[in-house]
């Protein structure tokens, strides 16, 4: 098979188009002949040597497909299903942390496409059966194939770390993002006003096309607390998605309000936020400082349930050949992308 294969650690050079050993199924794995495979910031950071991997690797975690082979022990998937992947992979379903509904920190599962685990990059991809969900019969578009990473992940932070209800106040950082953009339309869909933080001028048309119902447009590095305090009337807001990390996190906790709850998403930042208490105003405001990472089961299968209903909209703005995966890379380095990119085989279609 043809796959985009990382030789080692480096720029976006290292990765190339080229003939790889096809997949073969373990007994609780489906192969999966990969539509389009999501191109994340995860896998930059595998690729420069900042997060873990080992090389060389078939980078990618988000792919639809369809399923070719299932192995031995397969029994809730057939050959011709239509597929979309979780981030974990080897969730046991067995230990505590998956039986509290915690699988995404589960002790034993990996990523696909960084430490050991070849990923999406490819026609072919060996994916085990508990981390795969059915795409429903009214969702055609490849788009889907983002839905754990770029939706999923915000639908765990808002819904079930940060508790959000009907009628509360979100910001969301980074708002123009591959995230953020659907993190204001899920915030949306659940009865709350939405106040969007986007340090790009390009992006703003957007962010109010996601259904933001005010907008904080500050340059980077500039404090936005004072912005976000004036369109709350001083009052703050009771969710703080923090989708940037460490270099808005001192804006963002002064925005949260009286009892509210911030959430730090993805784990891709390299020096955390420092959490000063004074500045939390832990004594006066009872807030708290939460983290979510990655999606479940039961989290994928709503979102796809949310995106059949035309609730949830995965935004796309590029759909490249794999074999351009170098450039895929350098788009997600430059920040400048507004909404996710797409990568299909090179022999699709
Ligand atoms: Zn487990
Ligand atoms: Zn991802």
């Amino acid at each position: 098979m043809k796959a985009v294969v990382a030789q080692e650690t480096g720029p976006p050079s290292v990765m190339t188009w080229t003939d790889a050993e096809p997949p073969k199924p373990a007994p609780d794995e489906c192969v999966v002949k990969v539509e389009a495979c999501g191109a994340c910031m995860h896998e930059v950071l595998v690729r420069r040597g900042q997060m873990p991997g080992t090389f060389p690797i078939i980078p990618g975690h988000e792919v639809v497909g369809e399923v070719v082979e299932t192995g031995a022990d397969v029994v809730d998937f057939a050959v011709g299903d239509r597929v979309v992947t979780n981030q974990r992979q080897r969730v046991c379903g067995k230990c505590r942390e998956c039986r509290m509904g915690r699988e995404t920190r589960c002790p034993r599962k990996v990523f696909l496409g960084d430490v050991g685990l070849n990923g999406g990059y490819a026609e072919l991809v060996a994916v085990s059966d508990g981390s795969l969900v059915k795409v429903p019969p009214g969702i055609t578009s490849p788009h889907v194939a983002i839905a754990s990473c770029a939706i999923g992940t915000q639908l765990n932070a808002l819904r079930d770390v940060a508790r959000l209800e009907l009628g509360e106040t979100v910001l969301v950082t980074g708002a123009g993002g591959g995230v953020g953009l659907h993190a204001i339309q899920l915030a949306r869909a659940s009865g709350a006003r939405v106040v969007a933080q986007t340090t790009s001028p390009k992006k703003v048309e957007a962010v109010r096309e996601a259904g933001a119902d005010e907008i904080v447009l500050v340059e980077r590095g500039v404090d936005y607390s004072k912005d976000v305090m004036a369109v709350t009337d001083g009052r703050g807001c009771d969710v703080v998605l923090e989708n940037v990390g460490a270099a808005s996190f001192a804006s963002s906790v002064k925005t949260v309000a009286l009892h509210g709850r911030l959430v730090l998403v993805g784990e891709v930042q390299k020096t955390p936020p420092r959490v000063d208490a004074d500045l939390v105003g832990w004594r006066r405001r009872d807030i708290s400082i939460r983290s979510a990472a990655s999606t479940t089961r039961r989290q994928l299968e709503d979102v796809l349930s949310l995106m059949e209903r035309g609730v949830v909209t995965p935004v796309v703005t590029d759909v490249l050949p794999m074999s351009e995966a170098p450039r895929a890379h350098e788009i997600l380095e430059s920040g400048s992308a507004t909404g996710r990119i797409l990568l299909v085989p090179d022999t699709a279609g």
